[in-house]
């Protein structure tokens, strides 16, 4: 299996460029935030606890999540490998998943961290919130907490990953194209 992590400030592209790395080596997209936007959608348990979080602009904790992401592996265990969008975003998280892909005899091949500069992040944001219907893209106090929350909790994970020599910053800047193919380069010397 071929396990990827991509991360990034929210608006760092993320899922665009996740759409590249699962055609290019057919991975599989797993995106924490589009499953609990289906959990909200579908008005579940899980759904109604996330939103109260995800709307300010908050993380939803990590049980939460944890779990959520543990059923969904079990019900794709076919796969040749996931690119891992907005998971982990704290080190619990990443510690949980180092867990549960050992259990399963396998692990996470890199992390790679989409650098974007703060001005274009949140130029990007307010492009996207016209766009996107997203309640947490709206304003920019929201998007403010969803920078502090990576700042405070989720850039600290790169040290966990730097520690098993699992870390590569890829440059967030520049066309769609470009950045694909600086992915995909680093992707296919792991
Ligand atoms: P973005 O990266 O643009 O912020 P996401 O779709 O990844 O968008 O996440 C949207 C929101 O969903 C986050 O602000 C957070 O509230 C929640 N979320 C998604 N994934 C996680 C996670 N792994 N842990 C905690 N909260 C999460």
């Amino acid at each position: 299996m071929l396990n990827l992590v991509l991360f990034g400030p929210p608006g760092a592209g993320k899922g665009t460029q996740a759409d590249f790395l699962i055609k290019k080596f057919h991975l599989t997209h797993l995106s924490t935030g589009e499953l609990l936007r289906n959990q909200i959608a579908e008005r579940t348990e899980l759904g109604k606890k996330a939103e109260l979080y995800m709307d300010k602009g908050f993380l939803v904790p990590d049980s939460l999540v944890i779990e959520m992401l543990k059923n969904e592996l079990l019900e794709h265990k076919e796969v040749t490998g996931y690119v891992f969008d907005g998971f982990p975003r704290t080190v619990e998280q990443a510690k949980a998943l180092d867990e549960v892909l050992s259990k399963n005899g396998t692990e996470i091949a890199g992390m790679l961290l989409l650098s974007v500069e703060k001005d274009e992040l949140i130029k990007r944001l307010l492009a996207r919130a016209k766009t996107s219907g997203r309640p947490d893209d709206q304003g920019t106090e929201i998007i403010e907490n969803r920078i502090h929350e990576y700042d405070e909790k989720t850039r600290p994970i790169k040290d966990y990953y730097a520690a098993q020599n699992k870390f590569h910053r890829i440059r967030g800047m520049g066309s769609v194209e470009e950045i694909a193919e600086r992915l995909i380069e680093t992707v296919s010397a792991l």
